[in-house]
């Protein structure tokens, strides 16, 4: 049995991008919770979305949130919305901006596999 979190942390070790839609109410969500954002629905399933959107925000981080990725700062951190519907954090490289149409890769940080933007020409 593994918690929603490890089922999506998992996915990301895998190198996709998963993601919960209600079979309620059709909604969409990236980060994992049991119970849908929309209506409070179970009925949870998982998909995968392409690894491919548009950075909708991007800021560099100068000051680590926490130890592993103490080594990495100054680093860039983008918000990407993805044509599925929902939006999600990623890593990039510091050339990366808003607007930018971006395929997510995937970067081995501080042991933990995290979504990583390279800009698409
Ligand atoms: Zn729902």
């Amino acid at each position: 049995m593994s918690t929603v979190a490890e089922r999506f942390w998992q996915g990301y070790a895998d190198r996709k991008v998963p993601y919960q839609k209600c079979a309620e109410c059709g909604n969409v969500q990236s980060y994992p919770r049991p119970i849908c954002h929309g209506c409070g629905s179970k009925k949870l399933d998982w998909h995968e979305a392409k690894p491919e959107g548009t950075v909708s925000g991007a800021t560099t981080v100068y000051r680590a949130p926490s130890k592993e990725f103490e080594s990495l700062v100054p680093y860039r951190l983008l918000l990407v919305d993805l044509k599925e519907g929902f939006r999600i954090m990623s890593h990039a490289e510091d050339d990366v901006d808003v607007g930018d149409k971006v395929t997510i890769d995937f970067k081995e940080i501080g042991g933990k596999i995290f979504p990583y933007g390279r800009k698409r020409a």
